[in-house]
């Protein structure tokens, strides 16, 4: 007789390693299912390895390194057998992590919380729909999310971005003190960032010892990873089983149409595998999450799992990644190297300070954040602009060395019925898998906000004493931000929503999602940190649910 557990969960990254987490210790017996290997941080990231000492100086071999996120140090660890394709005219690049933990692994950790500002936008701008939640129902599980994984930062007291449950924050760097003036000046905001890294010891947790080596993943769990977090604490409860090398395909589906459990591809031995559930959490992040609904089709279910209202795969949302302005401090020539990107992150931003009191007061909608970066950074990406060869040429590169910074925007995309995801009718993956192919183009309002962006950042760095150089010509590619939104969108009215608005599906009661998928579209902010405090109040529904016999 085959096992039924009470969970399956699909996905061990940020949403997946949360729901397991609160699951099993709600007392469930789980099921995860991920599509690679087990990492074990402490042995397999190996960011102290000097760049000089590996053969591609750690950016990897040019012919088998596929995503820009990916390194020497992470070879093997990203997905590369998992294929998808795109329409014409489209562009996405589709960045995964295929080992235990995800992109968790090696994320940013810029984390300030959604505010109502983005929950109600609809009612403020009339475009679109809100969000089925309000900031004071989701309040206190950021609090419990914050203090439990260490968020670093300060209150600022804005309204665009609430304050949440601080260590201490990351210090300023040089650049910084001299941009903030400008801003300053200039009127916009110019504050630490949200960073979920650990500036002191916290919850068993050691403090960052700023090694600089973070998006190769941290070899001491000084920053949230479901590898250091959330597994661990699963593993202890003694309700946890992981099975590896597991590619899900499709959710399984009973005679009533709800969910069963899910069918698998064992990556090594390419055989299909059937597990059974008496619930099924989908966390295998947005874009996955989506296209294994889409590839679940049935006789209940004949254009995906959950989809009577047909908005599967649509409102495919993201972040606009650009550079608004780069140029260089001429105050800093010539001084001293200072260990400016030791924490590695993006320790400033400048949150939303566009249309917060009249929602239509600039050419777009809602509104874009913007991160600065520069110092003294470990490579000298500023060589392109520095003329001549050999000790002039060395001599300038340590010149400029603590002086180049850039601002680079993060401007949501609106929903358009033009953007989504369908599974491409032609292609299948080596593993026999259909491939999800994209829809999508930038659209007006977050390109006009783009050029907001260069002319404020262009002001800001003028007004610091800085040296305008320019702005970026093109945005980065769609997808590059990872931080996709609305495919699977909650909303309370199932005829026009795939999940209520707890992640759980309309159409099939217990089939829940724990990522970015059920995000109406993109605020100014990251996702992570909202997904992992959704997750929290996902999970904890289901486990009431299932009490009461209703899941
Ligand atoms: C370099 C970098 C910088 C980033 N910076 C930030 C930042 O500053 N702030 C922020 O909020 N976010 C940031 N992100 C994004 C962040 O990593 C994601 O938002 C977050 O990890 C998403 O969580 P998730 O659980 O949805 O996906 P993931 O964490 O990727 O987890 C998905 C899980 O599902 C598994 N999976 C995928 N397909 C299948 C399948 N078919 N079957 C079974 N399992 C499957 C994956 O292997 C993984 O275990 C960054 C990411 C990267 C890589
Ligand atoms: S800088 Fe800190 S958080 Fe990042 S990898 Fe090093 S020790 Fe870990």
């Amino acid at each position: 007789m085959e096992k039924i557990y009470d969970a399956i969960v699909v996905g061990t990254g940020a949403g997946g390693g949360m729901a397991i987490k609160t699951v099993c210790e709600a007392g469930l017996k789980v099921l995860a299912l991920n599509p690679g290997r087990r990492v074990d941080p402490a042995k397999d990231f190996r960011g102290h390895k000097q760049r000089y000492d590996m053969k591609y100086r750690g950016f990897g071999d040019p012919k088998t390194v596929r995503y820009h996120d990916e390194k020497e140090y992470t070879e093997g660890l990203w997905e590369h057998d998992v294929t998808y394709t795109t329409a014409p005219g489209t562009q996405w690049e589709w960045l995964r992590v295929k080992v235990t933990g995800g992109k968790a692994n090696f994320w940013g950790r810029s984390s300030a919380r959604f505010g109502e500002i983005d929950f109600k936008a609809a009612s403020q701008d009339g475009f679109d729909v809100d969000w089925p939640v309000s900031y004071e129902e989701m309040a206190p599980y950021y609090s419990r999310v914050e203090k439990w994984i260490g968020v670093a930062s300060t209150v600022q007291n804005r309204p665009s971005n609430p304050d949440g449950e601080y260590l201490p924050p990351v210090k300023l760097r040089c650049i910084d003190r001299i941009l903030q003036k400008g801003a300053e000046k200039v009127g916009v905001p110019y504050v630490e960032d949200r960073i979920a890294q650990l500036t002191v010891p916290h919850n068993g947790h050691p403090a960052c010892h700023y090694c600089a080596n973070c998006s190769s993943g941290c070899d001491t769990g000084s920053f949230f990873s479901p590898p250091w977090f959330t597994l661990p604490d699963a593993e202890k409860t003694g309700n946890f089983e992981l099975r590896t090398n597991a590619i899900a395909k499709n959710v399984l589906v009973d005679d009533n149409g709800r969910a069963k459990g899910v069918a698998y591809v064992d990556r090594n031995t390419r055989q299909e595998v059937e597990v059974y559930g008496k619930t099924v959490v989908l966390a295998a992040s947005c874009l996955e999450t989506a296209k294994i609904m889409l590839n679940s089709k049935s006789r209940y279910w004949p254009t995906g799992i959950a989809n009577s209202s047909g908005e599967l795969g649509r409102n495919l949302c993201d972040h606009l990644y650009a550079t608004s302005a780069y140029g260089y401090l001429p105050q800093l020539l010539g001084q001293p190297s200072l260990p400016d990107n030791i924490s590695a992150s993006t320790v400033v931003w400048m949150p939303r300070w566009q249309n917060l009191k009249d929602p239509r007061q600039e050419k777009f909608i809602r509104g874009y954040s913007v991160y600065p970066g520069g110092g003294c950074g470990e490579f000298p990406y500023y060589y392109r602009r520095i003329e001549g060869f050999g000790s002039h040429f060395k001599r300038d590169i340590k010149w400029y060395y603590p002086t180049p910074v850039s601002f680079t925007i993060q401007a949501p995309s609106l929903p358009n019925k033009n953007n989504y995801l369908d599974i491409d009718p032609e292609v299948k993956d080596i593993f026999g898998i259909p491939v999800l192919r994209f829809h999508f183009q930038w659209g007006t309002n977050e390109l006009l906000m783009w050029e907001h962006s260069k002319q404020i950042c262009a002001e800001v760095l003028r007004t610091a004493g800085g040296e305008l150089l320019g702005a970026g010509e093109h945005p980065e590619t769609p997808g590059y931000s990872q931080h996709e939104t609305g495919p699977c969108r909650f909303g309370n009215d199932p005829k026009k929503f795939v999940t209520n608005r707890y992640g759980q599906c309309h159409d099939v009661s217990n089939l829940y999602i724990c990522d970015a998928s059920i995000f109406p579209y993109c605020t100014d902010k990251t996702t992570t940190l909202s997904i992992l405090a959704f997750t929290l109040r996902t999970c904890e529904y289901l486990i009431e649910n299932m009490r009461k016999g209703n899941g």
